[in-house]
């Protein structure tokens, strides 16, 4: 496995790889990590991830100087899944003295984390872009945990006709339900507990959807409650969406919905999301 920090030395080592599947990260890497880069090694015959905890995706109150890191443990756990190639350059690297550029996708990063995050889906276009010019994937590989950035993302490569394909990989969890995140790291043993409620409450919408219940604000309500049902959880927002534009709907249609929602444990901040129907 080559470990590489510049943009020059990755491109040297991407020419030996007819097909590259492609994962990008900001490391600390758990199983969801994992299971993307063991589908990208499977369908594409080698894999390369790349780890950069991105500055410019982070709001000014956000955890960016805090943001879990492990190097060594991440490099061990990519080398024992056959990963090739793995890039890790410094914000240096990446963002050069006079750099000057932005990719502003629009239409669906006004809403959810786009409403709540100002900026950060500038920051992550912006850098998955440059991250596709390095590393030129076959396929890139992104986890439905983060729905909206994977609308996002795709948008930018069907809009810029970037020569890639996108796979989207569902939502690996705990035991207990919660999505895997390397923010549950912050979670302090009675606040992971009470992080359960997430995924408790997108199953109850669920069910509620199963019984025939089309009525947007109806599975809003169920999200809502299921949630102020746990003391220690303060609801950022809930949502009933169109899988596609994002917008908020009156009624779930026959090719479904995203039901997902952004929750405060402490000082956590935790997204989780299902979809529902289709
Ligand atoms: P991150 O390091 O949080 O930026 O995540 C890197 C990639 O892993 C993104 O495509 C995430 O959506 C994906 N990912 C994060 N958590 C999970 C999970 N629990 N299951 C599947 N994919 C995930």
């Amino acid at each position: 496995m080559d470990v590489i920090a510049t943009v020059a030395g990755f491109r040297e080592a991407r020419a030996r790889y007819p097909r590259l599947g492609v994962v990008p990260t900001m490391g600390f890497l758990h199983e969801g990590h994992l299971s993307l880069v063991r589908q990208a090694k499977q369908e594409c015959g080698a894999a390369a991830a790349t780890i950069f905890v991105n500055p410019t995706q982070f709001g000014p109150r956000e955890d960016f100087s805090t943001y879990p890191r492990d190097m060594e443990r991440d490099l061990a756990l990519l080398r024992d899944l056959g990963t090739d190639l793995v890039f890790a350059p410094d914000v240096a690297e990446m963002y050069p003295p006079g750099y000057a550029i932005g990719v502003e996708v629009g239409g669906v990063t006004d809403v959810l984390e786009g409403a709540v995050r100002p900026g950060h889906f500038l920051g992550v276009a912006t850098v998955v872009c440059k991250l596709f010019n390095i590393t030129q994937p076959t396929r890139a590989y992104f986890g439905q945990k983060d729905a909206q950035q994977t609308v996002v993302i795709r948008k930018m490569v069907r809009d810029l006709d970037m020569p890639l394909e996108v796979v989207v990989c569902p939502t690996v969890r705990e035991a207990d339900g919660l999505a895997m995140s390397s923010r549950n790291t912050y979670l302090a043993p009675a606040e992971r507990q009470a992080a359960t409620i997430l995924y408790r409450a997108l199953r109850a919408a669920q069910a509620r959807h199963a019984a025939g219940e089309r009525t947007a604000e109806a599975l809003r309500h169920v999200l809502r409650t299921t949630l102020a049902g746990e003391p220690a959880a303060a609801t950022e927002y809930v949502s009933v969406a169109d899988r596609e534009t994002l917008r908020e709907l009156e009624t779930v249609p026959p090719q479904g919905a995203l039901l997902s929602l952004a929750v405060r444990i402490g000082r956590t901040r935790l997204i989780d999301n299902i979809i529902v129907g289709g």
